[in-house]
């Protein structure tokens, strides 16, 4: 894994020294070469002798004070980048501010959780893989304040790969456009890979809304799978013709690259991809990307129909095979939730799915974070608060950890 190859150097700047053994074995079985210094004397001298690439540190020592530390570290212009992460055991809401404003990363308190600590460092360091979600609608954008919550655009996920400047994004709803915006912000030159599931609006009608199309510094490789009606170029550009847009593709001026994606695999810088067909209109994929260890299923449209009185029996049964075989022991299955099971029953045939049939199938596959999302307009914040209370429970008998897409969470998978 990266992070082993690269063996990170973490000093800990700690008086209690059981705090340090626990800490540096955990960090060390994760592949990071682990230092401590055990009093606030020779506390500098030590960070110029480790060069770390990531400090944590507690702010009391009975020799001095860590603000001071962190301060003279923020002045000189060898460490002024360098994360620092506080470990302490006092609680008082000012000095935490006091840290933050000296330059602090961030401030966790004793007795901390492993997993966050790990978290955190992983994100500090560019090492998790973090998945944001950007849109989690289907169908049709509904903004509003009963879906302020979980949001109203449509599907859009970015998924930071470690190492990796290139942007990895999956599918270009609505939600495509306050990534845009948001990296824009950052004004620098913008390179990436966009993977669309299949043509449906909901999938690609923030592509023109882009903004870093706009600009000839930036250059994007566009994926979808072949379509029966027009190349991946054709299919995206006929949307902003004439007749439908006042943007026509004239106007995009980044460089652009449009591909069939291919069936079994291809591999990119930091991970590879490969699709199965999902059961839905139009040719459309169910993504499988592997970025290190992890495995992550993209699958925002399919109708994943396991009645047994259901009308698609017969012809559903070798789909289903395939299916469970592509997503057994996913790290995660981000899945299409556009119904509940009752509304369901007389929406058949539409390619969509009811979110109690996904969570019985991905537990049933071993899937080991579930992610339901582009849920249908109908849904308000209340209703979808209700069915995630009832998505975890059902949840609670696996090792499954279950829940619902929010637009603007991004979550972090540690290795
Ligand atoms: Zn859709
Ligand atoms: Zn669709």
């Amino acid at each position: 894994m990266a992070k082993t190859e690269r063996g990170m150097k973490i000093l800990m700047i700690e008086d209690d020294l059981t705090l340090c053994e626990l800490v540096g074995s955990f960090l060390r079985k994760k592949g990071y070469k682990f230092y401590q210094h055990n009093t606030f004397e020779g506390a500098i001298q030590s960070v110029y002798d480790v060069r770390p690439d990531l400090i944590i540190m507690d702010l009391h020592f009975p020799d001095g004070n860590g603000l001071h530390l962190c301060k003279q570290l923020k002045d000189d212009e060898n460490f002024e980048n360098l994360p620092i992460l506080v470990l302490t055991g006092r609680d008082y809401p000012v000095e935490k501010d006091i840290a933050l404003k000296a330059g602090v990363t961030d401030f966790f308190h004793k007795p901390m959780v492993y997993s966050k600590l790990a978290e955190k460092i992983e994100e500090v360091l560019g090492d998790a893989i973090q998945v944001s979600f950007w849109g989690v609608r289907g169908s049709i954008p509904c903004p509003g304040k009963e879906f302020s919550q979980f949001g109203g655009n449509t599907t859009c996920v970015q998924i930071k790969v470690p190492a990796q400047k290139q942007l990895l994004i999956l599918d270009a709803g609505t939600g495509i456009r306050n990534l845009g915006n948001q990296l824009l912000e950052e004004e620098e030159p913008v390179a990436g890979r966009i993977f669309i599931t299949h043509p449906h609006w909901d999938h690609i009608q923030g592509f023109p809304f882009f903004k870093p199309l706009f600009s000839e510094r930036n250059k994007f490789d566009v994926y979808m799978p072949q379509q029966i009606t027009g190349s991946t170029k054709e299919v995206l550009v006929d949307q902003v013709s004439y007749t439908y847009s006042p943007i026509t593709a004239q106007m995009f001026k980044a460089h652009l690259d449009f591909h069939a994606i291919k069936r079994d695999g291809q591999n990119f810088e930091g991970y590879s991809v490969r699709y199965i067909s999902a059961n839905h209109p139009v040719e459309t994929a169910i993504y499988k990307f592997e970025i290190g260890m992890k495995k992550i299923v993209f699958c925002p449209d399919n109708e994943l129909n396991t009645l047994e009185n259901s009308s698609m029996r017969g012809k559903n049964l070798p789909y289903l095979k395939q299916f469970d075989a592509f997503v057994s022991d996913a790290d995660l299955l981000i899945h299409n939730a556009q119904y509940d099971l009752e509304e369901y029953r007389s929406m058949e045939n539409r390619g969509h799915s009811a979110w109690e049939l996904v969570v019985e199938r991905a537990k049933k596959n071993g899937v080991k974070h579930l992610i339901l999302t582009h849920f249908g307009p109908e849904f308000t914040d209340d209703e979808l608060l209700k069915v995630e209370e009832k998505v975890k429970k059902m949840a609670r008998d696996s090792s499954m950890h279950a829940e619902l897409a929010r637009e603007g969470q991004t979550i972090h998978m540690s290795g």
